[in-house]
């Protein structure tokens, strides 16, 4: 008679446990947590502080006495990142277990969250697959590339035994000079907000314990990509009108979407750096937009509040500042000051116990939710993963999308595969200049670590027209001197009927970018008029991150392909759009600006739309050398019958419009459509357009579309002068190609 009841009641407790949430089984775990234990949790460190000699380990090797100081001694919660250069998939199996190994013989047992920046593609195994950088992605106007893209990253990333990505960039690209500009989706709200929110999904979607689904991580709030200067970690001044209007809306999103973890920005936003601005990280995250999640510092950032940014006067007052503003986790990373100062800062009341005990709930909620209480060890399911052929596909199909084709005067391209082609410039025997930023090292500047079937333009090139008819005056490497060398460019082009400049930048990530120049190298430009003198129509391939400047050898270039960093694939899809096996369709996430005098974006305010000259009020004030939204094909489309399903809109109502495109052309071809709308008059100076919409569509020769799109006020609205997202009523005018039409709404 006893019994039963007792053993309900255990069957009842069994159920309970499993009924919790992950926040409920966090906060039952920090009942039991020790202070110590607690700011250890907050604490993330990189490799280099476990490995064997420490910043000189090159290859993965763990020094257990290191191990357990970081472990059992300081508790840290996380490790991330390599030394040098990315790991096979075994050895990070061995790291990550010897870490696991390590955090559970700790009194409660709580696993570490490892986590790595997957930027386009898992950067830091060798052989992962990887993809066209978000900017490139974003010329596809194909959010289903970001889905799968991400999706393999996720993969990859776990197969690895990592479940902590360092992704997606939400930075928006609106200061061409900025050395991260190529980790942007452009200059464009609705494209980040879209892309940004499709990358998050497709991360987390799965759930956290799915061997599928990584934690994904929005960087960098906020406000990083606007440094007044361009060059990386410097200031910036955005009002928070602007603020709001363009940097917030992606964060947005991307919190709505699900994201888990958000990394700060380590700049500072009027003078003020945002790890230490509790209005941003607390208010307006936290509160306003409502994140549950974990807020990462970036790296040393908490340090910088004192050595750096001099708006801490000691290293302590920096932790002070930063946890309190609501930072829940320092990437220190490469010591242990910040457990040891905040441990100190908690016992002298400087940080309230509640505001530790938030932070140390939201990691470990992070940790349940990533199933790593129930298995921390890189799973076998996941391990199956790693490597897929049809990844290459998709890397392929993906890098096809993204080229972008500025220019094809009198129809040079594509090239017919039976002509003697001289391939030239620096990146023609490049891997990393395709590639860019993280790829198998933090620079990607290493071919060493590529895998062994990546191609060069030149190779894929030969491949595609056969080598007797590929000639070069290149050497393999972006640096090598020889590629300069106009002498034997005009030699080697005496017997090619066409010359393929391939120019732009090699790779580079974060200050190491930063550029003197936006202007395209001296030695690259004369290389190329060497190439026109020679008479011999010149085709440009442009292999860069940011719209360096063409101005000067635009106008005597036949063909002008911009193929950004676009992965694995990127040498292949360069050939196969030059000699016509592939339809371009890529149109611009950005604008190619002319020159440093005429860097105006795309949704320009109607002052910059007109040059004050006498008599001459046309709009030229926007005049870049190549529009956002530019992007040529082999076909043609013709737009017809903008239709409206109202001529009014009301209140929260939605209307439809649509239109037809049709294909006049001789090839089929995949076209993105566009729907920018302006708002006439405003309170605020409206812009004189804002991309709202967009839709990709493929069509045969003479076939027709209709085209719809569903709009409402909130595709209207905009930041007003008290800083509220509002819809005034008025006159509208939507644009789709070149047709126009009014509407308004009340
Ligand atoms: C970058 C971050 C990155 C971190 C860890 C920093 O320098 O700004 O984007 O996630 O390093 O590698």
């Amino acid at each position: 008679m006893k019994k039963i009841p007792l053993l309900v009641c255990i069957m009842f407790a069994d159920l309970l446990l499993i009924a919790q949430t992950p926040e409920q089984q966090a906060a039952a775990l920090l009942k039991k947590m020790t202070l110590e234990e607690k700011v250890g949790q907050m604490t993330q460190v990189t490799f280099a502080v476990i490995a064997k000699g420490g910043w000189a380990d090159t290859e993965g090797n763990i020094d257990s006495a290191a191990l357990k100081k970081a472990i059992q001694e300081k508790h840290v919660g996380s490790i991330l990142n390599v030394n040098a250069h990315a790991f096979t998939l075994d050895k990070w199996h061995e790291v990550i277990k010897k870490i696991q190994d390590e955090a559970l013989t700790t009194r409660l047992k709580i696993p570490i969250v490892y986590g790595l920046d997957g930027m386009h593609g898992q950067t830091y195994t060798l052989n992962s697959t990887l993809f066209p950088h978000n900017l490139a992605i974003a010329a596809t106007r194909n959010p289903e590339y970001v889905r799968a893209a991400a999706k393999v990253t996720a993969n990859e990333l776990r197969a690895s035994g990592v479940r902590w990505n360092f992704a997606p960039v939400l930075d928006i690209g609106r200061q061409p000079l900025w050395s991260r500009f190529p980790e942007t989706y452009g200059e464009d709200v609705y494209i980040t907000r879209t892309m940004g929110a499709a990358a998050v999904r497709s991360y987390e979607e799965d759930g956290l314990k799915n061997p599928t689904a990584v934690a994904s991580c929005l960087k960098h709030y906020i406000g990083y990509s606007g440094p007044r200067n361009g060059k990386d970690r410097t200031p910036s001044y955005i009002p928070e009108i602007e603020l709001r209007e363009y940097y917030l809306p992606s964060f947005r999103d991307a919190v709505k979407a699900g994201a888990s973890t958000v990394m700060i920005n380590s700049g500072e936003i009027n003078g003020e750096p945002v790890h230490a601005s509790k209005y941003l990280l607390t208010d307006v995250l936290k509160i306003e937009l409502g994140f549950q999640g974990v807020v990462v510092t970036d790296w040393e950032d908490i340090k910088r509040l004192h050595d750096r940014h001099n708006v801490a006067s000691s290293p302590r007052q920096a932790v002070v500042m930063a946890v309190n503003a609501g930072i829940d986790m320092s990437m220190v990373p490469s010591d242990f000051s910040f457990y040891d100062l905040l441990l100190e800062a908690v016992k002298l009341k400087e940080v309230p116990m509640s505001r530790i005990d938030d932070a140390v709930k939201r990691i470990l909620a992070l940790k349940y939710k990533l199933g790593l209480f129930d298995d921390p060890y890189p799973e076998a399911a996941a391990k199956a993963n790693f490597g897929k052929p049809e990844y290459q596909t998709l890397a392929l199909n993906a890098a096809r999308e993204a080229m972008t084709l500025l220019k094809n005067k009198n129809n040079i391209l594509p090239l017919a595969k039976n002509i003697k082609v001289l391939v030239a410039g620096p990146s023609a025997q490049s891997i990393t200049a395709l590639n860019g930023c993280w790829s198998y090292t933090w620079q990607g500047n290493n071919e060493q670590w590529y895998p062994a079937d990546s191609k060069t333009i030149l190779q894929a090139i030969q491949d595609k027209i056969g080598a007797a008819n590929v000639s070069t005056s290149t050497m393999k490497g972006f640096n090598a001197t020889e590629n300069y060398n106009v002498a034997s460019l005009k030699r080697a082009a005496e017997k090619a009927d066409v010359i393929i400049m391939c120019i732009g930048e090699e790779a580079y990530a974060e200050s190491p970018g930063n550029t003197r120049e936006l202007a395209l190298a001296d030695e690259q430009v004369d290389l190329v008029k060497a190439a026109q003198l020679t008479g011999k129509p010149v085709i440009l391939v442009l292999t860069q991150g940011r719209p360096r400047f063409i101005t000067n050898i635009e106008p005597a270039s036949g063909g002008i392909l911009m193929a950004y960093w676009s992965g694995k694939k990127t040498a292949e899809a360069i050939a196969d759009v030059l000699f016509g096996d592939y339809n371009p369709d890529g149109r611009l996430p950005f604008t190619y600006h002319r020159s440093m005098g005429e860097i105006v974006l795309y949704d320009r305010k109607p002052t910059e739309e007109v040059r004050e000259v006498f008599n001459d009020n046309a709009g030229s004030g926007y005049d870049p050398l190549y529009p956002f939204g530019w992007g040529l094909s082999y076909t043609t489309f013709e737009y017809s019958d903008l239709q409206l399903s109202s001529s009014t809109l009301n209140g929260d109502a939605k209307m439809n419009i649509s239109v037809t495109v049709k294909n006049t052309g001789s090839r089929a071809g995949k076209h993105a459509v566009e729907l920018y709308t302006r708002d006439m008059y405003a309170s605020i100076t409206p812009s004189m357009r804002r991309l709202k919409a967009f839709q990709k569509i493929n069509l045969n020769p003479g076939e027709s579309k209709t085209v719809t799109f569903a709009i409402d006020k909130n595709d209207l609205a905009f930041v007003n002068a008290q800083l509220k997202t509002v819809t005034e009523a008025g006159e509208f005018e939507v644009m789709i190609g070149d047709k126009k039409a009014k509407f308004s709404y009340q």
